[in-house]
């Protein structure tokens, strides 16, 4: 496969879609941004299937986005990782964070949070209420672990310099959450080194969790990687594309046309003479170019 990358390239990318629903134009955003970005620097692109919580996994999805990601003209290196396999991994993670002593067990409702809290940047920040204990008679439901007042701060490619004060801004988060599933911000940082990835270019509606992971790498001794934030695409309501705002899904049998229109998104307007699949992928490597990505903060109603 012409595209693939030197085994021994440096730079690895990935990209991690959720098989709670199909593909949609902000997916595919992520997925050109993230692969171009690892092709262009002749590195590695990584799928990994984010199927941890399996009661929001719809079944046959994680199949359905391979194949469109196929229609789509992407290649991938070396097999899917599928979280719901890595579950001893995470463990060991989470063990390794006990070993610190910031873990406890946290009593707490969502609706209790909700109540007794001042709003932060994901909503309600968590009090710390069970930093000490949980109440006499009350059951732990989910595992957090401490933060405290350091700022984490980092330098994101294209949204610059992002800095956070974890105990102020979210308070102690879950790393095992009370249905017994390992948290998204501990699966993706033990992944993300599993893999050696050391560039994270995906939308940046996950620009706020970048702190809470570079916060576990740093427990957990790994490396922390690069970041690039793409814009996110909005619908004319001004929301996120998702599942949740009803995003059209990817239409596979019409890849062109939305290879176009996410490249155009991206600040690379496709010459007409660009006509296949095939033509698209040759030109959009050699085109790439992060300096043409929309500034910062920029969104693009579709
Ligand atoms: N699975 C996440 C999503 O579909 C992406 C996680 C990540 O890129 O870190 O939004």
């Amino acid at each position: 496969m012409a595209r693939m990358a030197p085994a021994n390239s440096p730079y690895i990318g990935r990209f991690a879609p959720s098989p709670s629903g199909p593909l949609h134009f902000g997916s595919l955003v992520a997925a050109l941004g993230s692969c171009l970005q690892a092709r262009a620097n002749a590195g590695q692109w990584h799928l990994r299937m984010e199927d941890l919580d399996s009661a929001r996994c719809t079944p046959g999805m994680a199949d359905a986005i391979l194949h469109a990601l196929e229609r789509f003209g992407f290649e991938w290196d070396g097999a899917v990782l599928y979280q719901s396999r890595r579950l001893p991994a995470y463990r060991a993670a989470l063990d390794q964070l006990q070993a610190t002593g910031r873990v406890y067990g946290c009593a707490c409702s969502r609706r209790e949070i909700a109540d007794s809290s001042v709003h932060g940047i994901e909503g309600a920040v968590y009090p710390g209420t069970c930093r000490h204990g949980v109440l006499p008679g009350r059951a732990v439901r989910a595992q957090r672990i401490r933060t405290d007042t350091t700022p984490i701060c980092f330098e994101d490619a294209l949204q610059g310099r992002v800095c956070q004060q974890l105990q102020t801004d979210l308070g102690d988060f879950v790393v095992l959450r009370a249905d017994g599933i390992f948290a998204y911000q501990l699966a993706v940082v033990v992944d993300d080194a599993q893999l050696g990835v050391t560039e994270i270019v995906r939308g940046a509606d996950l620009l706020a969790s970048t702190p809470r992971q570079i916060y576990l790498q740093r427990l957990l001794g790994l490396p922390t990687p690069g970041y690039m934030h793409l814009p996110i695409v909005l619908n004319a309501q001004g929301q996120k594309l998702s599942k949740q705002t009803s995003a059209p899904a990817l239409n596979p049998d019409a890849p062109l046309a939305q290879l176009r229109r996410a490249m155009g998104f991206l600040g690379h307007p496709v010459p007409g003479e660009v006509d296949t699949v095939d033509a698209f992928w040759t030109w959009a490597i050699g085109a790439w170019n992060r300096q043409q990505l929309p500034p910062a903060g920029q969104m693009a109603s579709c």
